[in-house]
Order: structure tokens, then sequence, then C-alpha cells
């Protein structure tokens, strides 16, 4: 079982996890809101809009693949291999889970 070494840890991604989705929940009605400035303000080209679009595609990509980290990275404190290098065993700093919790290599072989 889990020793709890890593409890903080865990709830600081469950938090931030919870962040993500309720983000992403608000995500529809944030392009609800951008649509009806369009209107409003008017001269904002196609270009402009498209660019959003494009911006906010993005965005929704990059949390998907931070919440698909932050499991990943919740799984290996299940299975006692958090805080470890993926690549070579050692330990990771915790100066690097500091600053990337979801850090699953250690700073020489994510270089
Ligand atoms: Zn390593």
């Amino acid at each position: 079982m889990n020793s709890g070494k890593f409890d903080d840890r865990r709830a600081a991604l469950l938090a931030l996890r919870e962040e993500l989705e309720g983000l992403a929940a608000t995500n529809a009605q944030d392009r609800k809101i951008v649509e009806l400035d369009q209107q409003s303000v008017g001269r904002l080209s196609r270009m402009d809009a498209l660019q959003g679009q494009a911006m906010a595609q993005e965005t929704m990509r990059r949390r998907a693949l931070e919440l698909k980290r932050i499991e990943a990275a919740l799984a290996r404190i299940e299975d006692d291999e958090y805080g470890y290098c993926a690549k070579c065993g050692e330990e990771i700093v915790s100066a690097r889970l500091d600053l990337d919790p979801m850090a699953a290599l250690c700073a020489g072989c994510a270089r």
C-alpha cells in the first residue's frame, strides 16, 4: 500500500485536475462570450476569429495533455513509482517536482 509520502503531491495533483476540469467545463461558455464580442465589435476580421478559434483549440489540446500527465502522475503515486525517474530510476529531486509535479524524468534524462 501507499506510504503516504506523496500525500501532499497527490492532493496538489487532484486540485490541479479539478481546476483543469472546471476550466474545460466553462470552455463552451467562454466561446459563446467570444462570439457575442465579435458581433458587437464588428471590425474583427474573419482572420481574427479563426486565430481565436485556433488558440482555443490549442488551449483545449494543452489542457487534455496536462490532464493525461496528471492522471499518469497519480497512477505513479498509486504504484509507488512516483518521484523516481521513469528512465534511469534515480530519485527526482523535490525541487524539480515542486516545479513540475507531473515530472516523470529526472533533470538529466529530461534534457
Ligand atoms: Zn533519469
